[in-house]
C-alpha cells in the first residue's frame, strides 16, 4: 500500500522516533507547529478516526497508554493531542495519527480552529 506512515512505521522512509511498541510508533512531525510536536501512529493501515472499530480500538487504547511516557519523555507535563479526520478537518495524510503537541501556552476557541474561511 502506497502510504507515506506505513512506509515510515517500517522503516523505508526515515524518521526520528521517539517511540515505538508492538502497537505504537511515534515520531517528529516534519513541519513541527510547536516546540514539541510528535505524530503518534498505530501499527496498522487504519486512514482515519472514521475507520476505528471494535477489531481495532486496541490499537487506539495502546496509543492513548503510550502517551503519557511519551510526554514524560518530552518532559511535558501539559500538552494537547489532536486528530484531524477528513480533509476539511485538515487530514492530509491518510493513515490514522495523534498529534501531541506541548512546550508552548495554547489558547481555546474558535480561533483555534485554523478556519480558512
Ligand atoms: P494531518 O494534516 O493531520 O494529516 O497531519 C499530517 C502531518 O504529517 C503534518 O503535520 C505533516 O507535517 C506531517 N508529515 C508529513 N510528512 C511527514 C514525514 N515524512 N515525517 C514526519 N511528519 C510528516
Ligand atoms: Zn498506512
Amino acid at each position: 500500500m502506497d502510504c507515506l506512515f506505513c512506509k515510515i512505521i517500517n522503516g523505508e522512509i526515515p524518521s526520528t522516533k521517539v517511540y515505538e511498541d508492538e502497537f505504537v510508533f511515534a515520531f517528529k512531525d516534519i513541519s513541527p507547529i510547536a516546540p514539541v510536536h510528535d505524530l503518534i501512529v498505530p501499527k496498522t493501515h487504519i486512514c482515519c478516526a472514521n475507520k476505528i472499530t471494535a477489531e481495532n480500538s486496541e490499537y487506539i487504547a495502546k496509543i492513548f497508554e503510550a502517551v503519557p511516557k511519551i510526554a514524560q519523555s518530552e518532559n511535558l507535563e501539559t500538552y494537547r493531542i489532536i486528530n484531524n479526520c477528513g480533509e476539511d478537518a485538515g487530514q492530509s495524510v491518510m493513515h490514522l495519527h495523534f498529534h501531541l503537541v506541548g512546550g508552548v501556552k495554547m489558547g481555546w476557541g474558535k480561533e483555534s480552529l485554523g478556519k480558512t474561511e
